[in-house]
Parts: C-alpha cells; structure tokens; sequence
C-alpha cells in the first residue's frame, strides 16, 4: 500500500498495530526506559527463553518511572524467580491439552465453546498458563475456523461462541467480521463473547470499524476484559469503551488475583469502583493457575479468603467478582469455599 495513503495519525504511531510492532521485546530496553537498573540480566535472558517479552509502548507508559515494584511492570518483566521451579507449578495446569476436543476449539463448559481464534498475543503476562504453549506449532488459521464452526453447527445445545485465544482481537478487522459473519450464520448461537486483554494494553484497537462490526450483529455481543489495576485503566480507554456500551456491548472483567500487584483491599475495591466508572462490571476474580515460573505471584487460598472477605464487607454486592478457580475436568470454575 503506498505511503500516501495512510492517515498522519497511523503515521505517527496510533494505528495499533504499528504500536504493537514497536513493543520492547528486550528487558534492558524497558528498564532503559524506566530509569531502572539493569539488573539480573542474564537471568532476565533465561526467564525470556522460556517465555518471551512483549510489552506494549502504551503499556509501559502507564508505570512509573524508577519504580522497580510498579504493579504493572511486574507484570510484564521477565524475573529471576521464573527459573526456579518449584513442585505443583506444572507446564499445563489446565490439561487444556485434554479438552481441545479438535484443533481451535475447546468445549468443556455446556452451552459454550472457546473458538481459539488466534494464537499470539499483545502483551505478555508473566503468570500466564499459556507461558508454555507451543504458539509456532498451534497457529490457528481460517480453515481451522470453518472446521471448528461445523462444530458448533452440529451441536444446537450451543448457544454462545467465544473468541478467546491468545488474543482474539489480535486479528485484523476483515478477518474478525468473517469469524463473526460465520457465527451469525449458526440459527441456535445466540451470544458472542470475546475475551480480551489488548485493548488494555493499547486502547487503539477499538478502531471505529471494530466498534460498528460488534454493535452490527444479531448476536448479543459481550466483551470480558482483562484487567487487574486500576492504573491499567488509562483515560485512553474511556471512551472508547463507552462507546462499546452505547451500542449495546455488555461490559465484563477477569483479573487474576496476583501478589505484589493487586494483593490488598486498596487495590481491589478501587478497581471494582474504577472499572464500574468506566462501564465495566467485575464478573471473576481467578485464582493463579499453578503454571510453572509464576509460583512468585501465588496466594494461598487462605490469604485469598481473607481477602475476599474483606471485599465483600467493603463493596455493593454487584462490584464484588466471583472468585474463582479454573480446576481441570469441572463443569464450570469453581467458586472458592469461604467457609473454610
Ligand atoms: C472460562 C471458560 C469459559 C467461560 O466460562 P463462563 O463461566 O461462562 O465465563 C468457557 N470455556 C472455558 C474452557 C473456559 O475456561
Ligand atoms: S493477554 Fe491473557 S492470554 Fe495473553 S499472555 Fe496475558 S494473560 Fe496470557
């Protein structure tokens, strides 16, 4: 495409996927930019080969500059705990290998299927279960979609189709009005939901052309943010998220309840209260799923309680997320016994 074509704002850097494309890759280079130390690189390197760095430009201008314990450059930056291995921290603490039932989709819940839309994502979270997946050799590609919608055509207990991923708004527009357009072609599908962590990360993803592609459908459209600190609720994405509710797009979050990031009431009840501001509802709070090199950002299930208890004692009961942990071969997530 020749250059004249594009708009003086994707030229200088708002067309999300040339910010995408400008994301530190290399620890030094975000600790550069943070007026941080360089330090433990050889064992940032390690943590690095076993799962990559990428963070955003968008991302890493929301923390604070010389702030080594900033909630989200902990996040994101390769540590040297990640290289300890400790026992119960397992490499697929879901056994999503098991309910990947054919390639692109996972049906383990009744009524809805994950339609892994794509495999990459826009950020990579440090605590992430998927941090050992095999990304090069499970690219999900177009006829992998139509294999897994015939699927969900067959099956008319189906009722909501969910784009998950990696991230599924890491696909283009015109790929992601084809995946919908499929779906809409299937009469029992009733809903659409995609779970989504990029427009956290750089809000420029929700192009106007996405906004009118996901209030166009006659599907109901839900979208499940990710986001677990206030902070990463930057001004950048008020609008547009606005915008989504405007059109009739119910509003959801999952965090991950994560020591030294978000691991007291402070934080908690002022994302709940932030999130509702900016038209989000809290819907899941997620115990960490025990994946090998995120043992560092653990609660036990008793400090989780605690925690909780104190939210619930804190917050109207609609700003309160189901604390949840995602337990392989269950029918749902199971909710965390309080009584305990
Ligand atoms: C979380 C999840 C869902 C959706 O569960 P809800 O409780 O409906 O949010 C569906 N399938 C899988 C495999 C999941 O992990
Ligand atoms: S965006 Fe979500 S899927 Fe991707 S690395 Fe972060 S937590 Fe994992």
């Amino acid at each position: 495409m020749p250059i004249i074509t594009r708009s003086a704002a994707a030229v200088e850097g708002e067309d999300w996927q040339q910010i995408l494309a400008q994301a530190f890759r290399r620890p030094q280079e975000l600790l550069e930019y943070l007026n941080l130390p360089l330090s433990e690189m050889p064992e940032r390197l390690q943590a690095c080969r076993e799962f990559s760095m990428l963070v955003p430009r968008t991302y890493a201008a929301l923390m604070q500059s010389g702030d080594a314990a900033d909630p989200l450059l902990l996040q994101v930056l390769p540590q040297a705990t990640e290289n300890e291995h400790k026992p119960g921290y397992i490499t697929d603490p879901l056994a999503e290998k098991d309910t990947n039932i054919q390639p692109g989709i996972i049906h383990k819940y009744r009524g809805r299927v994950l339609l892994l839309a794509t495999s990459g994502c826009a950020v990579n979270c440090r605590y992430c279960f998927r941090r050992h997946f095999a990304y090069g050799e499970n690219r999900i590609g177009r006829k992998q979609w139509a294999e897994a919608l015939s699927y969900v055509a067959a099956d008319t207990s189906i009722s909501e189709v969910i784009l998950s991923g990696g991230d599924p708004l890491l696909l283009q527009d015109d790929a992601l009005q084809e995946l919908v357009m499929l779906t809409e072609a299937i009469p029992h599908v009733r809903r659409l939901r995609i779970h989504s962590r990029l427009p956290v990360v750089i809000p420029q993803r929700l192009t106007p052309a996405l906004q009118s592609l996901l209030s166009n459908s006659r599907l109901q459209v839900s979208m499940v943010l990710h986001i677990n600190h206030p902070t990463e609720l930057s001004d950048a994405l008020r609008q547009p998220l606005q915008a989504l509710r405007q059109n009739g797009i119910t509003l959801l979050n999952q965090a991950v309840l994560l020591r030294k990031v978000n691991d007291n009431l402070g934080i908690l009840s002022d994302l709940s209260e932030r999130l509702f501001e900016f038209g989000v509802l809290p819907y899941y709070l997620h115990l960490l799923d025990p994946v090998r090199g995120a043992h560092h950002f653990d609660l036990s299930e008793q400090e989780a309680v605690l925690l909780y208890r104190q939210l619930l004692a804190e917050l109207p009961g609609y700003l309160v997320p189901r604390l949840v942990r995602e337990e392989a071969g269950k029918a749902n997530k199971s909710p965390i016994n309080l009584d305990r």
